[in-house]
């Protein structure tokens, strides 16, 4: 049975869609945000699979370097408080349209990502809804 999940998220501060139909990544719309880096500004798309780095940007991403990354519809900038264990880089929140949220880690390069849900009880539910199987 395949075990890779495909994630449907949201904007965590104006609950926009971030998924782009039009452009697939490995056959599954893409995650769209706008991005802020050392050489610029620019679009970045991600793979929407859980767990695969495969990503498209309009700018060069320098390796190691940390990025800002901003919803492409209210322009808030996606930010928690969490910090990456691996490189204690800023972790990004992505809100799952279910309920829950994704966690990335905004240095290139570095693959820590986690997910969390404010409750443990009705995790395993969602995670059933969102991705139908698990
Ligand atoms: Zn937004
Ligand atoms: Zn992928
Ligand atoms: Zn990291």
């Amino acid at each position: 049975m395949e075990k890779i999940v495909a994630l449907n998220v949201k904007c965590p501060h104006c609950g926009k869609s971030l998924m782009d139909p039009y452009h697939r990544i490995h056959e599954k719309p893409s995650i769209l945000l706008d991005i802020e880096a050392k050489k610029g500004e620019g679009k970045i798309r991600l793979c929407a699979f859980y767990g695969c780095y495969t990503h498209e940007s309009s700018i060069k991403l320098e390796d190691k370097e940390i990025v800002r990354l901003f919803c492409p519809h209210c322009h808030e900038e996606l930010i928690s408080e969490n910090k990456c264990e691996e490189c204690g880089a800023p972790m990004l929140p992505l809100t799952l349209q279910r309920g829950g949220r994704v966690y990335i880690c905004s240095r290139v390069g570095c693959t820590k990502h986690f997910l969390s849900f404010e409750n443990i009880s009705e995790a395993l539910t969602r995670m059933y809804n969102e991705f139908g199987y698990f």
